[in-house]
Order: C-alpha cells, then structure tokens, then sequence
C-alpha cells in the first residue's frame, strides 16, 4: 500500500477524563460509548489525513490503583505498569471503536490500525522528582492519606496521591510511528503520556511518574512531523474565567494572551495550561496547526469552527 504523499499527519490527543465523564464511574459500556462521536469523526478525517490517536489516562489509572488497593491476594504494580495496562485497555477501545465506524464507512480494507505500547524518556535529574504535583487515583480523607506509604497532597476534591510529572525528553519508538505514518497506518500511541523510562546504559528502565499526555504528544508531532495538532478535551476550548458567571470561551489564543492570562490565573498547571504549552511548543517547532477543542467537536476544529486556535503572535 502506498501512502499519499500530500495527505497532511494529523495528530489528535484524546483526553482521558473525556473517556469517562465526571458522574461516570468508568464502565466498559460508558467508555464505548463516549468513545463513539469522537471515533467516528476520527475516521471520516482518515480519507483526507494520516492520523495518530495519543490519549490520557488519569481517571482509568486512577481506577487501576484503586483496584490494586483492594486486593491483598494479587502484588501490587508500581505505576510504570499501570500505565502499560492502560495503554493497552484504552488502545484496545479505540482501536475496536475506530474498526466498526471505518466499517459503517465502507473504508475499512483501504486502513490498517495499529496500537502501540510506547515509552517515553525523561531526565533522572528533572526536577519533578524532588516535588511531586501530578494527583493521581482515588480520594482519600486526611486520616487515610496520612497513613499511605507515599506522597498526597490535598486537592479541591480532597487527599490525593501525588506523584511525579517530568518532562518528556524523547519517544522511544519514534522511528516505527514514522514508518507507520508513510504507509498511511492510523497509529494509537504515547497512552497516558507515554510510559515514563529514563536511560541506563544501553537499556532503559521504568520510574514511578506520569507524564502529561499533552506535552508528550507535542513531543511526538515534532519527532514525527505532524501537520496539525488537535487536543480533544471535555470542554468547548480555552476559557477566560473558567467556572465564573462571566466565563468566555476564545476563538483564538495568541502566544502573548496566553502568557499574559496564565500570569492572571486564568489557566491553571495542572489541566489547562499544559494543553496551551503544548499547542504553543508545537507552532513554535514549525507544526501549521492547534486547536483544543471538545471531544465531539473535533471535525470543526480541523477546520477551524469550532475549538481555541493557538495563532502564534
Ligand atoms: P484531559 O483529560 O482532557 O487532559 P484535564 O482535566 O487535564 O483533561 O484538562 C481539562 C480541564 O481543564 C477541563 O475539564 C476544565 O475543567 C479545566 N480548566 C481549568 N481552567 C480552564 C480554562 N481556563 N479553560 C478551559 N478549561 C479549564
Ligand atoms: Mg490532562
């Protein structure tokens, strides 16, 4: 199969708290169905771009901890594991998802998928080891959090296990995403923002951290060489006054309002703004492209009608 060589790649980061909503408690059936609206657009796109799928995982990670929490019988895994396991159970969704709307298409023997198990490199030095942010799992109350054996934190929902967010470095397995792309295979990858490995010697070995899907993807597009960048999320785009009576959503994001809002407060660390960063750090490697945008919205935010743009300024 030859791939067209003028089809732009065109990456979308599907968010993981989009996958199960905030009063799902996270079914299989509640997760294929979220996954139907977005998928489907996603394949009609597949006629005109190469696509990669990158997806998060903080609600189906943190269910995995809770599980594991619950079981004396089985050992525990640290996290580098679940992040694999989730790799692989929200790869297996998407990738059956996207198999019966490339069906209903009439598109499916012109299309191969494949979902990928992908590390992702950090520095061992990064500072993020000293000052763990990232909550993940469950909610605990004070008494239960201060008896756990690692790091919490107090969120707005509560106590919360806290773990390292290092920055992304470098995808291991940017060469064969590269090699699927050109023969124009829709490739699943970097699931929860990779697994996080730093480099020992020649091998690498797996660390207790997570790393924001966002930031990976942009990493990928530039390794990758994507055209456009689409971050699909459980909101309509970016928002001034997030939450307030007088929230409003922008059309259009400048590199210059962004930092000018963020030092505002209008873009909090843990969930907006890596999104923002992200979008930025891929216009700034050359990417023509970015939007975030609301997971059913993602067809009119490659077109530029619906979604926040990021416009570099
Ligand atoms: P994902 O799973 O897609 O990565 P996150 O929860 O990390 O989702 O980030 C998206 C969330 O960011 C939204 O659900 C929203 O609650 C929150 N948010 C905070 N500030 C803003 C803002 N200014 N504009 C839009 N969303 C915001
Ligand atoms: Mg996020």
């Amino acid at each position: 199969m030859r791939a067209d060589k003028r089809k732009k790649i065109l990456l979308i980061a599907l968010g993981g708290n989009a996958l199960i909503r905030g009063n799902q408690t996270g079914t299989l059936a509640e997760q294929l169905e979220n996954l139907k609206v977005p998928i489907r657009e996603i394949a009609r796109l597949s006629r005109e771009y190469r696509i990669i799928i990158t997806h998060g995982n903080g609600p189906q990670v943190g269910n995995l901890q809770l599980q594991q929490e619950s079981c004396a019988a089985v050992p525990r895994m640290p996290l580098e594991i679940l992040v694999a396991q989730t790799q692989g159970q929200i790869g297996y969704m998407i990738e059956s998802t996207l198999d019966s709307e490339l069906m209903a298409l009439g598109i499916v023997t012109q299309k191969y998928i494949v979902s990928l198990i992908s590390y992702v490199v950090v520095d061992e030095n990064d500072p993020a080891f000293q000052n763990p942010t990232k909550p993940i799992g469950p909610v605990y109350s004070e008494e239960q959090a201060a008896a756990l054996p690692y790091p919490t934190r107090r969120t707005a929902k509560g106590y919360r296990r806290v773990v390292a967010s290092p920055r992304p470095l470098t995808i291991v397995e940017k060469r064969e995403i590269r090699e699927l792309i050109k023969r124009d295979f829709i490739v699943i990858c970097c699931g929860g923002g990779g697994i996080p490995v730093i480099r020992e010697g020649r091998s690498f070995c797996g660390v207790d951290a997570v790393i924001d899907k966002d930031l990976a993807s942009a990493r990928l597009a530039r390794e990758v060489g994507v055209d456009i960048f689409v971050i699909a999320t459980d909101v309509k785009g970016v928002a001034l006054h997030y939450g307030q009576p007088d929230q409003q959503y922008l059309r259009t994001l400048s590199f210059e309002e962004a930092l000018n809002y963020r030092n505002q407060g209008h873009f909090p660390e843990g969930s907006i703004w890596p999104k923002i960063e992200a979008g930025m750090q891929f216009l700034g490697d050359g990417g023509q492209a970015a939007s975030i945008c609301a997971i059913d919205e993602i067809e009119a935010a490659v077109f530029g009608k619906a979604g926040t743009r990021i416009i570099p300024s």
